[in-house]
C-alpha cells in the first residue's frame, strides 16, 4: 500500500519473495496486518467518495489512462511477473496485452451497462414511473492467486473500479510485486484519485484480515479449499463474496474433428504456464474411433516441449513448490492404477520442473481425473460416442471451462450447450478467456459469481429501484381510505385479466 500519512500504522515483519526457477531472493514485502487493513480500507472509502460522485465519462477516462500507461509500462510489469512466476517473458506479457483488453472493456462499457434505465410497469402500477440504477457497493477487497498475477485479478480489480468503487487488493504472497506495481501504475496516472487502488501484502493472515476489514464486497480468486475458509469469515459479517476457483476443464473431441488442430489446443491447453491455468485443459475424452490418432498427435507435439528458465523454453517452473507433489501424487497414482503412460510419467518431476506428461486409459476415479492437478499433465480417454463424452465430462466437481473439437460448428455448439461449464469453447481451447464481453466463473467447486463482461461490472454494483408516482391513481391501493368496494372491483379486474393471459 503507497499511502504515507503520518497516522499510517508502523510495519514491522516481512516477507522474502523467491523466483521459482533459481531460489534466488526477489525483494522484500510487509506483512500487512489488520490496523494496516483497516488503514487501507479507511483511505478507499474516502477516495471512493470523489471518484463515484465523477460522471461515467471522467472515469472512464481516468482508467483509460491507467491502461495507456500499464501498455507504456507492460514490459516493465510483465518483468515483474516472470521473475515472480517463472514463467517465459513472452507469456507474461500476452498475459498484460489480455489484462488491457479487459481494463479497456471495463472502462468503456461501464456507463452504457450501470446507467439508470426506465423498466414497464403493470396495469396496476402505470401511474408509476419506474427505473433502476446500478450503484458502487464502495470498498472492494481483491484476494488474487499467482498463476495469472495481472490478468486474474484484474478481472476484478478493472471492473470493480470502473464500477465506481475503490479497492483495496491483497496479491497472492508469490507475486505481491506485480500487485504493488499496479497500484503504483494507477496513482502515477491518475494522482487525483491516489489510493483508490491499493496493494496489501501477506499470506493467509493478511487475506484473513481483509475479509474481516469492513469491505463491502469480497471477491476471491484461488483453491476451493481457501475460499471455504474465506466466505465463512465473510459470513460473520455478511460480506457478499465472490469465488472464482479452480478447475477440472474437459475437451471433447467428436469423430469428425481436425485432429491436427485440436491436438495443438490441446498441447497448448494443458501445457502453457506449466498447466497452471485454472481453465487449462485436464482431461480430454475423445471418441473411440480417432483416440490413438489423437494421442499420436498430441504426443508427437508435446515431446518437442521442454519447460526450464532459458529462452525458447516452453514453458517455466512450477511457481508453487508445494503443488509438486501433488502433480506427481497424481502422476504416481494414474500409473499404478492402470492407466498409460504415453508421454513422460513420473520421471517427468524434476523440480522445480515437471516435463510434459500425457496420460491414457486413466481410471475415472483417479485423483488425475477429479482433482485439479495444475501441472503440465493431460489426461486422453477413449469414449464410445459423444453422449458419454459429455456426460463424464459433467461428472467433475468442478465446472469452470470446457471445450469441444467438431468439424461442424452448429454440432459442435450443440454440444456445448450440454455441458455444465462456466464458459465452452468450440474449436479452440480458453477462446471465452480473450473476450471481455464474455462472463467468465463457474458453479461447484469451481465457485460462483461472474467476473468480465456486463455481468462482471453488476456484480460490484447494488441496484436501486426507484419509482416515481406521476399521477394519482384511480384506485389507490395502498391506501386505508379505498372503499371496500373498489378493492373488490380491483380484484375482480385482475383475475379476469389473469385468466385470459
Ligand atoms: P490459494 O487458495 O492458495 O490462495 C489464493 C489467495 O488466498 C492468496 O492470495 C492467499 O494468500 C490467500 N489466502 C490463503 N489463505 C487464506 C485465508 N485463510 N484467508 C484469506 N486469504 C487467504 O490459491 P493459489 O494457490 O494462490 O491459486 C491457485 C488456485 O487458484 C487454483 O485452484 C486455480 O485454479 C485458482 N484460480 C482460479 C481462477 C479463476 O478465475 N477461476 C484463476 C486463477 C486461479
Amino acid at each position: 500500500m503507497t499511502d504515507t500519512t503520518p497516522d499510517t500504522p508502523p510495519r514491522s515483519a516481512t516477507f522474502t519473495t523467491h523466483s521459482p526457477a533459481t531460489g534466488t531472493a526477489l525483494a522484500e514485502h510487509p506483512v500487512d496486518g489488520p490496523q494496516r487493513i483497516a488503514h487501507a480500507v479507511a483511505q478507499a472509502r474516502k477516495v471512493q467518495a470523489d471518484w463515484a460522485a465523477l460522471p461515467a465519462s471522467r472515469r472512464r477516462d481516468q482508467l483509460l489512462r491507467w491502461k495507456r500507461a500499464l501498455a507504456s509500462d507492460l514490459d516493465t510489469v510483465a518483468r515483474t511477473i516472470a521473475e515472480e512466476t517463472g514463467k517465459p517473458p513472452g507469456d507474461a506479457a500476452l498475459e498484460v496485452v489480455l489484462t488491457l483488453e479487459h481494463l479497456g472493456w471495463a472502462a468503456r462499457n461501464a456507463e452504457r451497462v450501470l446507467r439508470r434505465r426506465r423498466v414497464g410497469t403493470g396495469v396496476f402500477t402505470v401511474h408509476q414511473r419506474a427505473s433502476l440504477v446500478h450503484r458502487p457497493l464502495g470498498v472492494v477487497g481483491v484476494i488474487g492467486p499467482w498463476n495469472y498475477p495481472c490478468y486474474t485479478p484484474m478481472g476484478s480489480i478493472g471492473y470493480a473500479l470502473a464500477a465506481g468503487n475503490a479497492v483495496v487488493f491483497k496479491p497472492s504472497e508469490l507475486t505481491p510485486g506485480t500487485g504493488v506495481l499496479l497500484a503504483e501504475l494507477f496513482d502515477a496516472a491518475v494522482p487525483a484519485h491516489a489510493g483508490l487502488l491499493a496493494t496489501v501484502t501477506g499470506a493467509a493472515a493478511t487475506g484473513e484480515a481483509l475479509a474481516r476489514s469492513g469491505v463491502d464486497k469480497l471477491a476471491f480468486t484461488g483453491s476451493p479449499g481457501t475460499a471455504r475458509k474465506v466466505m465463512a469469515v465473510c459470513a460473520e459479517t455478511l460480506t457478499p463474496f465472490l469465488a472464482e476457483c479452480g478447475g477440472k476443464d474437459a475437451v471433447i473431441v467428436t469423430a469428425d474433428a481436425d485432429l491436427d488442430a485440436a491436438a495443438d489446443a490441446i498441447v497448448w491447453g494443458a501445457l502453457s504456464n506449466a498447466g497452471q491455468t485454472c481453465a487449462g485443459v485436464e482431461r480430454v475424452y475423445a471418441v473411440r474411433e480417432i483416440h490413438e490418432a489423437l494421442c499420436e498427435r498430441v504426443v508427437a507435439r508435446a515431446g518437442k516441449l521442454r519447460p526450464g528458465a532459458e529462452s525458447g523454453a516452453a514453458y517455466g517452473p512450477m511457481t508453487l513448490p508445494g503443488q509438486i507433489g501433488i502433480v506427481e501424487r497424481h502422476v504416481t497414482g494414474a500409473v499404478s492404477s492402470g492407466a498409460r503412460a504415453l508421454l513422460g510419467g513420473p520421471e517427468s518431476i524434476q523440480a522445480p520442473y515437471v516435463t510434459p506428461v500425457v496420460l491414457s486409459d486413466v481410471p475415472e476415479n483417479a485423483a488425475a481425473m477429479t482433482e485439479e492437478t495444475f501441472g503440465p499433465v493431460v489426461a486422453i480417454n477413449a469414449v464410445a460416442d459423444v453422449d458419454e463424452a459429455v456426460s463424464r465430462a459433467n461428472d467433475s466437481r468442478y465446472s469452470l471451462g470446457a471445450a469441444v473439437f467438431c468439424r461442424n460448428r452448429r454440432a459442435g455448439a450443440a454440444i456445448a450447450a450440454r455441458l455444465r461449464a462456466g464458459a465452452v469453447s468450440v474449436n479452440s481451447v480458453l477462446g471465452f478467456a480473450a473476450v471481455p464481453a464474455l462472463p467468465f466463473g463457474g458453479s461447484q467447486d469451481s465457485g460462483f459469481g461472474r467476473i468480465h463482461g456486463e455481468e462482471g461490472l453488476r456484480a460490484f454494483t447494488s441496484v436501486q429501484s426507484t419509482t416515481v408516482q406521476r399521477f394519482t391513481p384511480p384506485i389507490a391501493l395502498t391506501s386505508f381510505e379505498v372503499p371496500a368496494a373498489a378493492r373488490e372491483r380491483a380484484v375482480r379486474l385482475a383475475r379476469a385479466l389473469h385468466r385470459r393471459r
